[in-house]
């Protein structure tokens, strides 16, 4: 079980605070879309999340367990984020294997989840090529083999379809929810992009300067938005 609680959760940088007590419970293989303006703190809740960013108070918990004092590597997270540089020297299996070769995993469990990878993502015909030689929509989904490999309890993507073309991010938007479908691992998905969070979410928070302003599904947003500020993200156009 990997349900995400998160309960007043409070973050400042120097002195100047940018989270006021957030409170979201997110239930075992739930994909919540986190969205809100630029400068909202959804950066800054996914990687507090992440244990990229220190809690300065409330609690996090993955898995009934807290988190707050435990290092990345020790959540059963994985982070897809906006700029995912592969390396341009390495292959796209290498890509994939990368952070478990450095965990020490053994060479045959190594290969056998990139191969897992690979035949969820489709990127079977692609393991011996070199980034250079992919199309961008490979790219993002050899950056989706490397957290799908590490077989986590969480996924946490940071805007991961921003730097796409429009075609390419409402393809890459079906083949996310596809693999959510597929793995129903525990998703949280932060855009700035209303149309990207109607379409994906299960659930959607609203965020606005550190606080969360409404949370529901899709259509409880669109119908019933709890103020002005809700109603007027979601009913403009992206
Ligand atoms: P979003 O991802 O919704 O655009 P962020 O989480 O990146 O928003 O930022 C939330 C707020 O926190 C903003 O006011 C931003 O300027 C501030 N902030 C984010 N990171 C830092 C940092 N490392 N130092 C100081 N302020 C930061
Ligand atoms: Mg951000």
């Amino acid at each position: 079980m990997a349900e995400v609680t998160i309960s007043d959760l409070r973050k400042s940088y120097g002195g100047l605070d940018v989270m006021h007590g957030v409170n979201v419970d997110i239930p075992d293989g739930e994909f919540v879309v986190l969205v809100g303006p630029s400068g909202c703190g959804k950066s800054t809740l996914l990687r507090m999340i992440a244990g990229l960013e220190g809690v300065t108070g409330g609690t996090i918990r993955i898995g009934g367990r807290v988190v707050n004092n435990l290092p990345p590597a020790e959540r059963n997270i994985a982070m897809v984020f906006q700029n995912y540089a592969l390396y341009p020297h390495k292959t796209v299996a290498a890509n994939m294997g990368f952070a478990l070769k450095m965990q020490r995993m053994d060479r045959a469990e190594i290969d056998a989840r990139v191969a897992r990878a690979a035949d969820i993502l489709g990127l079977k015909p692609y393991l011996a090529r070199f980034p250079r030689e992919l199309s961008g929509g490979q790219r993002q989904r050899v950056a989706m083999g490397r957290a799908i490999v590490r077989d986590p309890e969480v996924f946490l993507f940071d805007e991961p379809l921003s730097n796409l073309d429009a075609k390419l991010r409402v393809q890459m938007r079906s083949e996310i929810r596809e693999l959510h479908q597929r793995l129903s691992t525990t998703t949280v998905y932060v855009t700035h992009d209303q149309i990207e969070a109607m379409t994906m979410a299960d659930r959607i928070v609203v965020m606005k300067d550190g606080h969360v302003s409404q949370i529901g599904a899709p259509l409880d947003l669109y119908d019933r938005p709890a103020n002005v500020f809700v109603a007027g993200f979601i009913g403009s156009p992206a």
